[in-house]
């Protein structure tokens, strides 16, 4: 599905990846189903479906500034050998990279390359194979990691089989490039663009902040996976390693926009991925934003 997300004078396109429904116990192990489903008035149609599955994706976020072309995230990536991790991410082969050009963007085209976090599914495309070399997807983009992100994986990297291999088929080839920079968690890229920290899912963790002629919108990254999470913050998530850290990220993230109009953009929220939080009793809803949408 397209999607065109307006921020004052810049825009936001998605290109999927991969699009799965998946189920509200899968997410949140703890959640009952009396609790669950009124939230269903406000998640459906476009975030949960008629069967009740939660409706997410793997997409990556293209933002095109007056001046620069970023992507933000960018994936699981074709090729990648994942076996004992999520069997859906191993050896995919997708048309991604032309996914991207029909949007107008070419490898060469992308200035930036946001990352909000060193998962998986979020760094897969900054590499591709090449004659067998994992060789940077995007050659003249300026790949931006926070630097406490890239610094704890790197530290675990010995110890941890999956993450070394993440490491050496999607992020060190764009460092032996030249094309990284490591960046403070509160880093500026652009005058529109920024990233905040947002540590919990992952120890640097990041969200992308967007502002422009007034209209603020942040990119959620992996703080939470579905607008589900708005009503149930505290609740353990599946996919958060730490759950203790994974509330408290969602916590602050929920406290710092809920109730101020931003635009809230969902790294693996279903189209069209957008939605205002706002208070609802205890906790949050999330309201999908079709105003800001064209396509
Ligand atoms: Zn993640
Ligand atoms: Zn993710």
């Amino acid at each position: 599905m397209s999607v065109l997300i307006r921020i004052g004078d810049v825009t936001v396109e998605r290109v999927d990846e991969i699009v799965l429904p998946t189920s509200v116990r899968w997410m949140m192990p703890d959640a009952t189903r009396e609790e669950t489903a009124r939230c269903s008035e406000w998640l459906k149609p476009h975030f949960q479906n008629a069967d009740g599955f939660l409706l997410q994706s793997i997409h990556t976020f293209v933002v095109k500034t007056p001046t620069a072309v970023m992507l933000v995230d960018t994936g699981v990536g074709n090729g990648k050998e994942r076996s004992g991790g999520i069997p859906q991410f191993h050896h995919l082969n997708t048309p991604y990279l032309e996914n991207l050009a029909a949007l107008g963007v070419t490898p060469e085209a992308v200035d930036y390359v946001l990352c909000t976090h060193i998962h998986g599914d979020h760094c897969g495309w900054d590499a591709r194979l090449e004659g067998g070399r994992w060789v940077p997807t995007f050659p003249r983009a300026r790949h931006i990691f926070a630097r406490p992100e890239y610094e704890y994986w790197e530290s675990v990297a010995p110890e941890q089989e999956a993450t070394e291999r993440l490491l050496a088929d999607s992020v060190r080839p764009v460092v032996q490039a030249g094309l990284a920079d490591f960046v403070g968690v509160d880093h500026v890229v652009s005058p529109e663009v920024r990233l905040v920290p947002s540590h919990g899912h992952t120890p640097g963790h990041v969200c992308i902040e967007i502002e422009s002629r007034g209209v603020r919108a942040v990119i959620t990254g992996d703080v939470m996976h579905s607008p589900i999470q708005c009503a149930f913050p505290d609740l353990p998530a599946a996919l958060d390693r730490d759950k203790e850290a994974g509330a408290a990220g969602r916590r602050a993230f929920l406290a710092r926009y809920g109730d101020t109009g931003t635009l809230v953009l969902g790294s693996h929220f279903g189209a069209p991925s957008v939605g205002r939080i706002t208070r609802d009793g205890a906790a949050w809803r999330f309201d999908v934003a079709l105003d800001v949408v064209e396509g």
